[in-house]
């Protein structure tokens, strides 16, 4: 990666109406205008400075967009009001009745309930490929395909895509290739790969705080102008709008990504080579046997690391429950759902976040049932994190 993906948040100079450092938070929904005339081009073109109506842009949501297409190195952003609905807003976008989607077979279950239960329903067909596997793809695609969906590192099995290959095998079918980029903002920057669209949900990472529940679509000037079209913008006309409020507590918290990413990754480091060394079944993209190891050193920001997200098979489902509620009570972190958060979570894939997923699919893909995902925190003490987790592990007999 040349260029720092925190260098574009860094040059951002936007000041408050007094000079403040932070920037005004917009507080109105609507915006008032000299004359008629101007309130009507603004209908159909978008003018600097100018505003119209908080679902339609707004000033403080454009700042934290700007960080954003900054961050992924695309032209233009749209933030939304959840990662789910930065998703739905895409495919709606780009898809209609009688198109289908490749879509990786390993991803967030919402997601996967999205594409396999809801889309259909409109007419949009999803076939689901192990995307990594090139002949997989290639029996997948049709006349009809617009869309390749793929997670960069896939929620909960941490595999990474080859998102320079999926790109040339996208656009050499005519297919816009979609990047859900949540599990390694900074890490990995999909658009330099070819991505046409990068999404994230800013609930995770990038907010860090698990106080608000966001989105954020990434991508070209022109298909973001799509998305807010007055007459047929999924952005504009479903209105999962992010309220200002948070965009602005968002944009604070992006600023210091870069640095609690890489104390995540320095932790879940920690944390699996300790695991690996009690020849436990860790799974972490910056353990050498993980199978995208070299593709993840290869393509990701080594300024950053692997990432804080590993997988622990405690082997069945009563062994995974009870060490997560004892890691609970040994304050190793929290039984929750989620992740990004500044303490650890963990809960197993199987029965939450992937639980939309058949268990058939579950076990054909790797999800085990004794499966538990780790979120690392940013703990500062690791060495003494690290004897709590040996002391669960003991109470559990592992
Ligand atoms: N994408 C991934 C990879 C996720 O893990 C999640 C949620 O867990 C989402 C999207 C959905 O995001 P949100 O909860 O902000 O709607």
């Amino acid at each position: 990666m040349s260029d720092s993906p925190a260098n574009p948040i860094q040059d951002l100079l936007v000041f408050g109406e007094f000079g403040d450092v932070n920037p005004s938070v917009t507080d109105s929904t609507t915006y008032t205008f000299l004359t008629p005339e101007k309130m009507e081009a603004a209908f159909s073109t978008e003018m600097e400075g100018c505003f119209l109506y908080s679902r339609h842009w707004n000033p403080t949501n454009k700042y934290l967009c700007r960080a954003l297409a900054g961050m992924e190195g695309t032209e233009s952003a749209q933030v939304t009001a959840s990662g789910m609905s930065a998703i739905a807003s895409t495919l709606l976008q780009l898809c209609r009745a009688g198109d289908e989607i490749i879509a990786s077979r390993t991803i967030y279950g919402g997601t996967y309930a999205l594409l396999r239960n809801f889309l259909p329903r409109l007419g949009i067909a999803v076939r689901f490929v192990n995307v990594n596997d090139a002949r997989a793809l290639a029996a997948a695609v049709t006349p009809r395909t617009r869309v390749l969906y793929t997670e960069s590192m896939s929620n909960p099995l941490l595999e990474v895509a080859d998102l320079g290959a999926l790109a040339t095998f996208a656009h050499g079918h005519g297919l816009k290739l979609v990047v859900d980029n949540t599990f390694t903002p900074m890490m990995l920057a999909p658009a330099r790969f070819g991505a046409d669209v990068v999404i994230h949900s800013l609930t995770k990472y990038v907010n860090g705080t698990s106080d608000a529940i966001a989105g954020a679509i990434c991508a070209s000037k022109a298909f973001v102008g799509e998305l807010v079209d007055v007459n047929s913008g999924a952005c504009m006309l479903m209105g999962p709008v992010l309220d200002s409020l948070r965009a602005a507590g968002i944009l604070k918290n992006l600023h210091s990504l870069h640095i609690r990413m890489r104390q995540h990754s320095k932790n879940a480091l920690a944390l699996a080579e300790h695991l690996r060394a009690r020849n436990l079944k860790v799974h972490y993209p910056g353990l050498a046997e993980h199978p995208q190891h070299a593709l993840l050193a290869r393509d990701g920001n080594a300024a950053i690391g692997f990432g804080g997200m590993l997988t622990l098979d405690a082997g069945d489902e009563a062994r995974a429950r009870q060490l997560m509620t004892v890691m609970q009570e040994e304050l190793v972190g929290y039984l929750a759902v989620s992740l990004g958060y500044f303490k650890t979570l963990f809960s197993a894939p199987g029965h939450s976040t992937a639980s939309e997923i058949p268990i058939e699919e579950q076990r054909a893909m790797g999800l085990t049932e004794g499966l538990i995902r780790f979120s690392v925190g940013l703990d500062d003490d690791m060495a003494r994190t690290l004897a709590r987790v040996d002391k669960s592990l003991q109470r559990c007999g592992l």
